[in-house]
């Protein structure tokens, strides 16, 4: 699992004669953007890692939902038992 969310940005490398500089067929940036010591920071990703970390991001994302909705079960069978004792 990594934190963060995963970013994908659309940017141009500068070099005059490359595809990108007609401004439309931009180089996409992978990055992940996450809390570091509290502050807000955007990690580029390398090519090689962008699969792994996609889905390590959205893991622990799916976790986060999972455990968001467990808790909000849990909380609701903890109102009913209170109010039945
Ligand atoms: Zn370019």
């Amino acid at each position: 699992m990594l934190p963060g969310s995963f970013v994908e940005r659309q940017r141009t490398c500068g070099r005059p004669n490359c595809h990108c500089a007609d401004g439309k067929r931009l180089h996409s940036q992978f990055q992940i953007s996450v809390l570091v010591d509290g502050k807000p920071t955007a990690l580029s990703i390398p090519a090689k890692l962008v699969e792994t970390v996609r889905q390590k991001i959205e893991m622990r994302r799916l976790i986060g939902v999972a455990a968001a909705t467990i808790c909000r079960l849990n909380l609701k069978r903890f109102l009913q038992e209170k109010e039945t004792r």
